[in-house]
């Protein structure tokens, strides 16, 4: 029997999971229980990067359990785990980062967008790429599957395993492969097309959270961004449209149709009907994600409140 390929993923706890994060990696990663070997974990040592209050992470690490637990990870079969339950990961970083040129890491999107927004860089956030690296090479993964926001990240490990395999001489890191799914990789705010959907924008507006309930995530299309015109009627038009691409790519995913087949539906069509449809589509797709996850969610404070065992206590460390 040949053994399955190993996928490996990891989420940071610095908030409520949102829509680009379950498009970009948690529905294929989850898929991939079927076909591969996987190591699925919550990355709180990255998130240290940002986050100062422990009380913080625990509630996001929860909320993430929460959320892969609703959507259907089988915990007795797959490896699902804190980044910093595995201190060889630190250890390997330290291993790879004495091998690792400064120049490579000042390439890296995330130094340089912080850099550039005048934001004070810590080295933590500076070398990023070596802490990935290492989570990926450890586990041997051969593939790895993630939003498009990280495939360059994916290619500083290759970078880093190559330059172990040849500085030592020897094959021992394989080649890893970014897995990205869907018509919607890179999700972006519904506040504004040109900015990546993130936990850490400041409007709610700006994203869909897995928990949000049908009125929510109803009210967040009907008041997402958008321009005058009517909706393109072809791809080449999206370049100046962000807006319209992102929600015209949210509809092609949902509905499992091209951009194409989306711009020959609605093209030339008015935003608020199309928002309409988006939204009776984008609810009828993430409420059955999104009703256990919140119910998960709340189950465990019921648990805990009452002082009862929690399955996820287990996070605390007391379980
Ligand atoms: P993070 O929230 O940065 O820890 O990202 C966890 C996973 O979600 C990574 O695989 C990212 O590529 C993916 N992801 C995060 N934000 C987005 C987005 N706006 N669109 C698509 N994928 C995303």
């Amino acid at each position: 029997m040949t053994e399955k390929k190993r996928s490996l993923s990891g989420i940071k706890p610095t908030g409520t999971p949102h829509l680009g994060n379950y498009l970009g990696m948690i529905k294929p990663a989850i898929k991939m229980q079927a076909t591969h070997q996987t190591f699925y974990f919550i990355a709180d040592y990255h998130a240290l990067t940002n986050i100062r209050e422990p009380q913080s992470l625990k509630e996001y690490t929860y909320d993430l359990t929460a959320t892969f637990a609703s959507l259907g990870m089988e915990f007795e079969n797959h490896a699902f785990f804190r980044q910093s339950d595995i201190p060889e990961v630190t250890e390997l970083t330290w291993f790879l980062a004495c091998l690792t040129s400064k120049g490579l890491m000042e390439r890296a999107h995330a130094f340089k967008d912080a850099s550039a927004k005048g934001q004070d860089v810590n080295m933590g956030l500076f070398s990023y790429p070596i802490l990935m690296a290492s989570d990926i090479l450890i586990y041997d993964s051969h593939v790895v599957p993630v939003g498009k926001d990280q495939k360059q990240h994916l290619e500083l490990t290759r970078d880093i395993a190559q330059k172990f395999n040849n500085d030592f001489g020897v094959d021992f890191f394989p080649e890893v492969e970014p897995l990205i799914f869907g018509t919607a990789t890179r999700v972006m705010s519904l506040r504004d097309g040109t900015k990546k959907m993130s936990k850490s924008d400041p409007s709610d507006y700006s994203r869909i959270n897995m928990t949000d309930n049908a009125d929510a995530i109803a009210k967040k299309i009907r008041k997402a961004k958008t321009d005058p015109q009517s909706l393109p009627a072809n791809v080449e038009k999206f370049e100046a449209r962000p807006e319209a691409a992102n929600l015209m790519g949210l509809y092609a995913d949902f509905s499992e149709t091209s951009i194409e087949d989306v711009c020959n539906r609605f093209g030339g069509g008015e935003f608020s009907a199309f928002k309409k449809q988006l939204a009776d589509l984008a609810v009828a797709m993430l409420r059955p994600p999104s009703v256990p996850c919140a119910s998960v969610r709340s189950g465990r404070r019921g648990r805990r409140d009452s002082r009862r065992r929690s399955d996820l206590l287990w996070l605390d460390g007391s379980g």
